[in-house]
């Protein structure tokens, strides 16, 4: 008897839509189950709704900034409850082009929760279908450390429905997440420290970038609390928290908002029926063509916990979609030059090797960068600077490294990512004109290296 399909992906998120429809495109018999909602992580809880916040609590300097060009703006009041619900509305939207973009593709979509019965089959409410191939696309679930007091605390999962925003927030974490949040709450108004357990927060990140940050989120008095971890939080009696830190202060606070890193989707997946087996960290062991140790089940994207990050997901989904169906045209996805952006206030970018890791892998490195007060502040009271930065093999001239902190550094840096790809050298970046007036431009015109 034949398979109900010939590949079963579990999960609607950005890699699991990806293969679906690629596979369906290559006139395979697609189904995706979704138990939560169409498009995954970064469309409900993730990268879209995080940057709709972003975008409003980047108004308040907006409006300080216009000042300066003349205008008046009277004075300016927030209601998070018309953010939230115009958010909702624009992801229903998404939720509604995802399900149009499968069923169009020939996915047959299945609302529900996915447990693996056996290599070939997976169980959906009442129903079991079978499947010649299976895809755990799964994603990642937030974790909190375990501390007395943890169910007090919230993540990004909570943080986007909110009834109201809260007026002190402690941030737990130094990664993307944690920035990123911080840098939110406190653009739309509420108290924030954000407490990290290191030295300097965005470890992996070029260092000059993480001490611009720290030094630009100062400047704008969001308290930034290094080598601080709390050991318990506890509810008072007026409803407020309360968190003792490690060092035995206490901190009063309404929210304390985890984002101390995400654990792999695996609950209720029946991964006891498999052989799939997982890394040391707990994330889905593949090889390079995303196959598990049951050879008709893969996986992809933040479960496999390679680099959590949705245009990995995405490339993941169409490189396994062709490995199953169209092998002739499979290429394996590339990891190196991945561009990334955190959208803290202000923005970072990067792509390519920070100084630290090229001065490890053994590079001899020419290092340019360029500070300066961007034009559009010139007219305003703001001191923000931006930071750019290129790291160069001294060798071969070719350019290893784009790093960037200052406005619309991912729409920058998405650019010199080509170039890069493309093995620009540091010539090919001085002989390329600039576009005038721009940020941007420094990039091409970094003349004298800082090192010399
Ligand atoms: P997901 O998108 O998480 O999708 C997995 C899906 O599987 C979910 O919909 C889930 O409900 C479903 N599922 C799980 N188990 C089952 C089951 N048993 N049965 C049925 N369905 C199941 N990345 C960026 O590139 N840029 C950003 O700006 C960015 N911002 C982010 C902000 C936040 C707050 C977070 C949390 C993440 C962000 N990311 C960002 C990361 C990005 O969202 C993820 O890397 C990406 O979503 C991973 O895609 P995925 O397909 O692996 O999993
Ligand atoms: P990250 O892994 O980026 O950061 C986790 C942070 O929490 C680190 O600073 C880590 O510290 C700290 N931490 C971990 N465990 C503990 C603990 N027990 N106590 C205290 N601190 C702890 O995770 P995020 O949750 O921020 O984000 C998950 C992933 O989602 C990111 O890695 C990224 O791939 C993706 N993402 C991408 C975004 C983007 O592209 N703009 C935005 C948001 C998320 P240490 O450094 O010491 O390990």
């Amino acid at each position: 008897m034949s398979n109900d399909f010939d590949l079963f992906v579990i999960g609607a998120g950005s890699g699991g839509v990806r293969a679906a429809r690629f596979a369906a495109n290559f006139g395979a018999r697609v189904a995706v189950a979704e138990s939560r909602y169409l498009g995954g992580t970064c469309v409900n809880v993730g990268c879209v709704p995080k940057k709709l916040l972003v975008q409003s609590a980047h108004y308040p300097e907006d409006f300080q900034q216009s000042s300066g060009f003349g205008w008046r703006v009277e004075e300016a009041s927030f209601d998070w409850s018309t953010l939230i619900a115009n958010k909702d509305r624009e992801i229903q939207r998404l939720n509604g082009i995802y399900r149009n973009l499968l069923t169009g593709s020939g996915v047959t979509v299945i609302d529900g929760h996915a447990r693996i019965e056996s290599p070939t089959s997976v169980r959906v409410g009442d129903t079991v279908y079978s499947a010649a191939n299976i895809l755990i696309a799964t994603g990642g679930w937030p974790e909190i450390p375990d501390i007395p007091g943890k169910e007090l605390g919230i993540t990004s999962n909570e943080a986007f429905h909110l009834k109201a925003l809260p007026k002190r927030i402690l941030v737990v974490g130094g990664g993307y997440i944690a920035v990123e949040f911080a840098s939110i709450f406190h653009g739309l108004g509420a108290d924030v420290s954000l407490l990290y357990r290191k030295e300097l927060f965005l470890r992996g990140f070029d260092q000059n970038i993480r001490t611009h940050l720290r030094d630009e989120l100062t400047r704008k008095k969001l308290d930034l609390q290094f080598n601080t971890e709390i050991a318990r939080i506890d509810k008072q009696q007026d409803g407020s928290l309360q968190a003792t830190l490690k060092d035995g202060r206490v901190l009063p606070a309404d929210c304390v908002f985890y984002a101390t890193g995400r654990r792999p989707m695996l609950d209720g997946l029946g991964l006891e029926n498999t052989k799939v087996s997982l890394d040391t960290r707990g994330f889905i062991e593949v090889d390079e063509r995303y196959a598990t140790a049951e050879p008709t089940i893969r996986a992809l994207g933040d479960v496999i916990g390679r680099v959590q990050l949705t245009p990995v997901a995405l490339a993941e989904g169409m490189a396994v979609a062709r490995y199953l169906f169209r092998p002739e045209e499979a290429r394996p996805v590339d990891y190196r030059l991945i561009p990334t952006a955190v959208f803290s206030l202000p923005n970072i970018a990067t792509v390519g090797l920070t100084e630290e890791q090229a001065r490890a892998e053994g590079f001899q490195v020419k290092v340019f960068e360029s500070k300066f007060r961007p034009l559009k502040l010139t007219l305003t009271e703001n001191q923000e600077r931006t930071l750019m930065k290129l790291v160069v093999d001294a060798r071969t001239d070719k350019v290893l490294g784009c790093h960037m902190i200052g406005a619309e550094a991912g729409e920058i840096i998405q650019g010199l990512a080509v170039a890069l790809k493309a093995g620009a050298t540091k010539r090919i970046f001085d002989e390329t004109l600039g576009i005038h007036p721009t940020s941007a431009e420094e990039f091409v015109t970094m003349r004298t290296p800082v090192n010399d």
